[in-house]
C-alpha cells in the first residue's frame, strides 16, 4: 500500500502573492525573490524616518517651546 505524503506547509508559498517557493532563500524569508522585496520596502516604510519629530514635540514647537 502506497502512502502519499502530502505537505501542506505554508512557508512552501509566497506569503504575498501565494506561488510555490523553490529557492531555499525563499523558503526561509517566506516569500519569493520579488515579493520580498516589495515586504522590505514596506517595512521600510512602516519605520520611523530619521529625524521625524512626534505629535507631542511638535505640539510644544507650535506653542513657542
Ligand atoms: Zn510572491
Amino acid at each position: 500500500m502506497e502512502k502519499y505524503e502530502i505537505t501542506m506547509t505554508p512557508t512552501r508559498r509566497c506569503r504575498r502573492c501565494g506561488r510555490l517557493l523553490f529557492s531555499r532563500e525563499a523558503l526561509e524569508n517566506g516569500y519569493g525573490c520579488q515579493c520580498a522585496k516589495h515586504v522590505r520596502q514596506e517595512e521600510l516604510a512602516r519605520k520611523p524616518i530619521d529625524g521625524q519629530i512626534s505629535l507631542m514635540d511638535f505640539l510644544k514647537a507650535e506653542n513657542g517651546g
